[in-house]
């Protein structure tokens, strides 16, 4: 009985290889033996897989289009039939019979199907500590000793999860790869999906007898203090990363990190401006005018200020270097800027309306 190994595959004899091997790669999909339901699949996917051998090999073609299968030497079911012509386009092996349904699936998605997870412990969590500062503090710097409620490494096992003198072995569930294989049904047809070992939650090893005091998890609740150095100019919202002070992994994976999240309290009277602080400063008229000493605020507290005669409203004063210590260069700093007010006064004693009088008198000026 002469089988049409075109017609099998879906082409026309005038198919290029590349259609060929697309439409064999669509129909393998579709009746791999391991993913198809079709109580026919195995038989048909090894009618597929024959009409492929041949028509995937130009001489075997040829042969084929002459003499029919009869030219193409074994034949139907023939060991070895078209012997080394198969495979091309799959890494994973796939010699003769069904190649196992990973196989077939890495050939087609280059491999993407194979987690690139590593088995082993998994590692802890970083963890977050809200600190909240004085605005004074963020400037100069400081130091906190926190206590942290947290997890920490068990001190009867040394964090491996394993009783005294008892070991891990290899996970049975998933021969201590920690990730199992399953078909999925997907929107683009089945696919081979892992996912962590339940066994031994992806880990590829068990433990044989648990230590009693962290029931095997190689970490119990505890509290753990720490010193924290908050350096000179952070800003709020600034995260400290404290490497290895999170959380121990369970059965002894590697430690998570510590980010300490700076909150500074607000200045009633300066606010940052990237390294420089902003204030401002009210003043009268006469003092603007005739120059006057003043009390500033700074981030080092309250100090005097000298007006010189004749500043404008709305004009601004630098202090250079009295800013905020740039927290990546701490030599540098920046400027306390001074934003002037010149407040004109909304009711006069008799005393200011005179001399404010006098004053408009020797300006010149006409009143109604
Ligand atoms: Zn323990
Ligand atoms: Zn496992």
């Amino acid at each position: 009985m002469a089988r049409d190994f075109y017609a099998i595959l879906g082409v026309p004899k005038s198919a290029s290889a590349d259609e060929i091997k697309k439409a064999f790669r669509k129909a393998a999909q579709k009746y791999h033996p391991d993913v198809s339901k079709a109580p026919d699949a195995a038989v048909k996917f090894k009618e597929l897989n024959d009409a492929y051998q041949v028509l995937s090999d130009t001489e075997q073609r040829t042969r084929y289009d002459r003499f029919g299968e009869a030219g193409v030497g074994g034949g139907a079911g023939g060991p070895g039939g078209a012997g080394g012509g198969f495979g091309g386009g799959f890494p994973g092996g796939f010699q003769g019979g069904f190649g196992s349904v990973e196989d077939l699936f890495e050939g087609f998605f280059g491999g993407a199907a194979r987690g690139s997870r590593r088995s082993g412990p998994p590692p802890g969590d970083d963890l977050r500590y809200d600190l909240t500062i004085e605005f004074g503090e963020s400037i100069r710097g400081t130091t906190r000793e926190l206590d942290l409620a947290m997890r920490v490494a068990c001190t009867g096992c040394g964090g491996s999860g394993a009783a005294k003198g008892s070991n891990t072995k290899e996970c049975d569930g998933c021969g201590g790869r920690g990730e199992v294989r399953t078909v999925r049904q997907t929107m683009l047809g089945q696919m081979a999906v892992s996912a962590p070992c339940a066994k031994c939650s992806g880990e590829g090893r068990v433990i044989e007898k648990p230590c009693t005091s962290c029931r095997g998890e190689g970490r119990i609740k505890g509290t753990k203090r720490l010193r924290v150095e908050v350096p000179p100019g952070v800003d709020d919202g600034t995260q400290i990363r404290l490497s290895g002070q999170g959380e121990p992994g369970r059965h002894g994976g590697a430690t998570g990190n510590l980010y300490v999240v700076i909150t500074v309290k607000e200045h009633p009277q300066l606010v940052r401006d990237g390294i420089d602080l902003l204030t401002e400063i009210p003043l009268s008229i006469s003092q603007a005018a005739l120059g006057a000493r003043v009390m500033i605020p700074t981030a080092e507290g309250e100090e005097e200020y000298e007006i010189k005669a004749g500043t404008q409203p709305g004009s601004e004063l630098r202090i250079k270097g009295r800013g905020a210590p740039n927290v990546r260069r701490p030599n540098q700093r920046g400027d306390l800027r001074i934003h002037v007010v010149v407040e004109v006064p909304r009711k006069l004693t008799r005393e200011q309306r005179h001399a404010l009088e006098s004053f408009a008198d020797a300006n010149g000026e006409e009143r109604g």
